[in-house]
């Protein structure tokens, strides 16, 4: 259990880096004076970015970093320090002008009691909810918007399917839920725009994942799902929807912090092309301030320290609570924290879309399960989905396979994910769809978790693992 962490001020980058742009801020700040070279560190990095000899002090190629923080996680010395936003959110809190958003990701729920003297793995839900609001929080569950990521990004992989594998010009089709109200949406796709989206599409909620393949593979990118990640649709959401809609407060005032299992989700929020909710109403004239969509991006660790500062114990308030406006979510956006569970979504999506049914009841032949991660560094199914009598007339073709791959953490030096990627680049991947989450476990074991002794040594070892199918 962390009892106290110390903060660092974001501040950009180095403008002479190469491989950031400006403004940009890196989640992982530096490798302090504890370090004693142990090494650990360098053997968890993916990119290579961590260097040192052995019996000295280390240290980051911050052109080569991802901002994964599994260096972090995985420091028995405590040596790595990220960057936090801390003070500048415990003001917010205090600021009467301000409305704060908290944007809680799943995989935090999962880990914050761990900070309060519980096993991992250990459940909040409602608690962490009214711990946040009498924190001074509003909240915007990050599942909420991952269910809407799960829809833009199912529609992406409807789409790039219909046009490169059932050769459709246009595809129409439902998209409906149930709860906390019943809607219905029509959707018609014009599928000239796949010509450039071609398959297999790889998911793109996770940042360190997508700095990966910007900086080391970059011709990889038409195969990037261009859907944003949970916390940077929730960002602009909150501040248009929410703000006009739901709170009726004014956009300027609203300050969305991003509260993440992940280190690279500092990195996220600061890109550049993340100020969409200022730009749309702007040219509807309602706000002047120039502001971001995310503001701050919190850590499950600086949560905690948030949480210990302000004498608030999550485990204290009841779990059992209703949810109310952003905090209704499926069990679709749950399943994103956990490495396969963005995979499952979208094949669930894909599966009702295409043949105009519900996916059948979990059993021991149907199981999308099945696709997730969990332990071995690459998981591949293939899923066979029976297709609507109006696909049926329109293909002649009355199902269709689906060739999916999970890739469970990047490895060392791109272990997991190189042989994934040199296929798909020669033309010769036989996959339809690829997860990639950089951290071990997908965000559960992300470098902004709670430190353990074993930090995820123990669920990717060096070595390769077998390929499971
Ligand atoms: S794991 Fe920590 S102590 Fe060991 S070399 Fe890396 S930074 Fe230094
Ligand atoms: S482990 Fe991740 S955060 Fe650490 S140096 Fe390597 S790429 Fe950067
Ligand atoms: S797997 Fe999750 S925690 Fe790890 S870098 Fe990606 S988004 Fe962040």
């Amino acid at each position: 259990m962390v009892e106290k962490i110390r903060t660092f001020p974001p501040s950009p980058v180095n403008e002479k880096l190469r491989t950031y742009r400006k403004g940009e801020l890196a989640g992982i700040v530096r490798v302090s004076d504890r370090c004693v070279g142990c090494d650990t560190c360098r053997t968890q990095c993916p990119t290579g970015a961590m260097m040192g000899e052995i019996g000295t002090r280390h240290y980051i190629d911050y052109d080569m970093c991802i901002n994964c923080g599994q260096c972090l996680i995985n420091c028995p010395f405590g040596a790595i320090e990220q960057m936090s936003f801390l003070d500048e959110v415990m003001k917010k809190l205090e600021d009467k002008n301000s409305f704060v958003v908290a944007i809680v990701a799943p995989a935090v729920r999962v880990a914050i009691a761990e900070e309060f003297g519980k096993p991992p793995g250990t459940l909040t839900v409602s608690n962490l909810h009214l711990a946040l609001k009498k924190a001074g929080f509003h909240i915007y569950e990050n599942n909420f918007a991952a269910d809407q990521t799960i829809m833009e990004e199912g529609t992406e992989l409807i789409g790039r399917v219909a046009y490169w594998e059932l050769g459709l010009k246009e595809i129409e089709f439902e998209i409906k839920d149930v709860r906390p109200i019943s809607w219905v949406k029509k959707v018609k796709l014009d599928l000239s725009e796949f010509k450039n989206k071609p398959l297999p599409q790889f998911t793109s909620c996770c940042p360190a994942w997508v700095r990966y393949a910007e900086v080391y593979y970059p011709e990889i990118l038409p195969h990037l799902s261009s859907c944003k990640s949970p916390q940077q649709m929730a960002g602009p959401t909150a501040k248009t929807y929410g703000a006009l809609k739901v709170w009726k407060v004014n956009p300027e005032k609203v300050y969305t912090v991003g509260i993440m299992p992940c280190t690279a989700k500092i990195y996220e929020a600061s890109r550049p092309e993340f100020d969409s909710a200022w730009k749309w109403l702007k040219d509807k004239g309602l706000v002047t301030t120039k502001f971001r969509d995310v503001d701050a991006v919190l850590t499950t660790r600086d949560l905690a320290e948030l949480f210990r500062r302000k004498g608030i114990n999550p485990l204290n308030f009841p779990n059992n609570e209703e949810p109310e406006n952003f905090e209704w979510y499926s069990g679709g956006g749950t399943i994103f924290g956990t490495s396969g569970g963005v995979m499952e979504a979208a094949l669930r999506f894909a599966w009702s879309v295409l043949s105009g049914q519900e996916p059948p009841a979990i059993s021991e032949d149907w199981n999308f399960v099945k696709v997730r991660g969990y332990t071995h560094p690459r998981v591949e199914a293939k899923v066979t989905i029976p297709l609507k009598k109006e696909l049926r007339n329109e293909t002649g073709l009355d199902e269709l396979t689906l060739n999916v791959c999970v890739v469970n953490g990047i490895g060392y030096r791109g272990l997991h994910i190189k042989e994934v990627l040199e296929e798909v680049l020669a033309g010769t991947s036989k996959y339809h769809f690829i997860e990639v989450m950089a951290c071990p476990g997908g965000c559960l074991n992300g470098g902004g978790q709670p430190v353990e002794p074993m930090g995820t040594s123990w669920i990717d070892p060096v070595l390769p693992l077998p390929l499971v199918r």
